[in-house]
C-alpha cells in the first residue's frame, strides 16, 4: 500500500499519565487528570508502507514525515519553511576534548531563528484546523516570535505574554509580525497562568508548552533528522538545553516510534538535560529519585529558555532520562556564556546561551569519562546567539 499525499497514522490522543484516549477531531488541551496528551499514531499499519526510502526526494523540511505528524489535510499545513537544519562536526572543539564524532545541531537555522517553529508550525496549523480564533502563549521569548509568525500567516490575533526582562530581540520580533505581548514581573509560570486566565475568559486557543499536544508532535521531528543525518543510526549521547522539555520528550517519543516502525532497535542514545545551576530542578529530581521536580525558588540564570522552575512533563522528561540511562546535568551562567562564545569563536555557528550550556555541560562529562572518546555526541544549538541582544 502507498500512502497518498494528505496520508496521516494519526489516530487519536492519549493521557500522559492514565493512557486515557481523546477525540483528535476537537480542541483538547490538557487531560481530564491535568497531564500533556501525546499523539498516537497506527504504527502497526504504518510499518507495511512507511519505511525510510519513502521520504527520498521529499524536501529536507518538518513536512518530509507528514505521516507521522496530525495534520488530515496538506493544504492545512502553514509553513515557513522549518526544520531541515544542518548537522554539522564541531572539528575543533571535537579535538579539544578528544572526541572523534561530535556534532551540532544548529537549530539557529531555523524561520524566526529558534527551534521553536518546528513546533508552532504543527500546533498553529492543528489550532486552525480545528477553528481556534485566537492565539494565545507564555514564553520566554523564543515562542511567543514563533507564535507571531505563524499567526500572521494564518490571519489570527495572537497574545504573548513574556517575563519583563525577555530578550529585547524576540519581543521586537513578535511585535513586528502584529502580535500582543504583555509584560508579567514574573517567571514563565506566572506568565501561564496569566495566559490560562484570560484563554478560559477570552476563547484564546493556549499554546503554552504542553498546554496542547501538537508542538510536541513538531519537535519530535529533531529525532527523525538527526537518524536520517547519521546515515540510518541514532547518537550515543544527545545534551539538550532543558527548560520545558518538549524537544527531549519529542525525540524520546520520536525513538519509540521509529522502533515501532521498524526503523531502529531497542537501543537508545543516552538523553542529556543541561540546567543552569540557578534553575536546575531536574538534576535535583534524578538525583533525590523523585518523579516529579518540586518547583526551583528564585530561579535565576541568563539563559532565557532554561528559567523553567517546574515543567509541566517534568515527570516524562525525568522517565526518558532514567529510562535511556542518561543524566541531568546543570552548568553556571559563566561556564555556559564561556562555552557559547567558543563555541561561536571556534566554528563558526552563532550560538545562543543555551546552546553554550551544552558545550559546557559536555566538558564536565568527559572530564568524568561518562562520554567515550569515540561515541558519537550531538549538541542542540537552539537559537541564533543574534536574538540576544
Ligand atoms: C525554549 C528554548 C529552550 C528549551 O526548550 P524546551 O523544549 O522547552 O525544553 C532551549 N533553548 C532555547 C533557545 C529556547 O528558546
Amino acid at each position: 500500500m502507498v500512502a497518498r499525499a494528505e496520508e496521516t497514522f494519526f489516530t487519536h490522543l492519549e493521557c500522559s499519565r492514565t493512557g486515557e484516549s481523546y477525540e483528535k477531531g476537537e480542541i483538547q488541551h490538557v487531560s481530564r487528570a491535568g497531564a500533556p496528551l501525546l499523539a498516537r499514531y497506527d504504527t502497526a499499519r504504518a510499518r507495511a508502507s512507511f519505511q525510510p526510502d519513502a521520504l527520498t526526494g521529499r524536501p529536507f523540511n518538518i513536512w518530509r514525515y507528514r505521516e507521522l505528524l496530525p495534520l488530515a489535510n496538506t493544504s492545512d499545513i502553514l509553513s515557513l519553511g522549518e526544520g531541515g537544519t544542518p548537522l554539522l562536526q564541531a572539528h575543533r572543539q571535537g579535538a579539544r576534548l578528544g572526541l572523534s564524532c561530535l556534532y551540532i545541531k544548529d537549530e539557529g537555522l531555523n524561520p524566526t531563528a529558534s527551534f521553536k517553529v518546528r513546533g508552532m508550525a504543527v500546533a498553529v496549523s492543528m489550532a486552525v484546523a480545528l477553528g481556534a480564533k485566537e492565539l494565545a502563549v507564555a514564553s520566554a521569548g523564543n515562542a511567543g516570535g514563533a507564535l507571531a509568525a505563524y499567526a500572521a500567516r494564518a490571519g489570527l490575533p495572537a497574545h504573548i505574554v513574556v517575563p519583563r526582562d525577555a530578550p529585547r530581540g524576540s519581543v521586537a520580533e513578535a511585535e513586528a509580525f502584529g502580535a500582543e505581548v504583555t509584560y508579567v514581573d514574573g517567571l514563565i509560570g506566572d506568565a501561564g497562568r496569566l495566559v490560562a486566565e484570560r484563554s478560559e475568559r477570552h476563547g484564546w486557543y493556549d499554546l503554552s508548552t504542553l498546554k496542547e499536544p501538537y508542538r510536541l508532535e513538531g519537535k519530535k521531528t529533531m529525532g527523525y533528522e538527526l537518524f536520517e543525518q547519521l546515515d540510518r543510526t541514532l547518537p550515543d549521547v544527545i545534551l539538550y538545553p532543558t527548560g520545558g522539555g518538549t524537544g527531549l520528550v519529542g525525540m524520546w517519543k520520536a525513538f519509540d516510534e521509529m522502533e515501532a516502525l521498524g526503523w531502529i532497535g531497542s537501543g537508545r542514545p543516552r538523553l542529556v538535560s543541561v540546567q543552569s545551576t540557578g534553575c536546575a530542578p531536574l538534576k535535583r529530581a534524578m538525583e533525590s529519585g523523585a518523579l516529579a521536580c518540586t518547583p526551583w525558588g528564585n530561579a535565576a540564570t541568563i539563559a532565557p529558555g532554561l528559567r523553567v522552575p517546574k515543567a509541566l512533563g517534568d515527570f516524562l522528561i525525568l522517565r526518558a532520562l532514567r529510562e535511556t540511562k542518561g543524566r541531568a546535568v546543570a552548568v553556571t551562567d559563566d561556564e555556559l556564556m564561556k562555552a557559547s562564545r567558543a563555541l561561536t569563536e571556534t566554528e563558526g555557528i552563532f550560538a545562543c546561551p543555551e546552546g553554550g550550556a551544552c558545550l559546557a555541560a559536555l566538558e564536565s562529562l568527559v572530564d568524568e569519562s561518562w562520554v567515550g572518546k569515540d561515541e558519537t555526541v550531538i549538541l542542540f544549538n537552539t537559537a541564533s546567539g543574534a536574538k540576544y541582544f
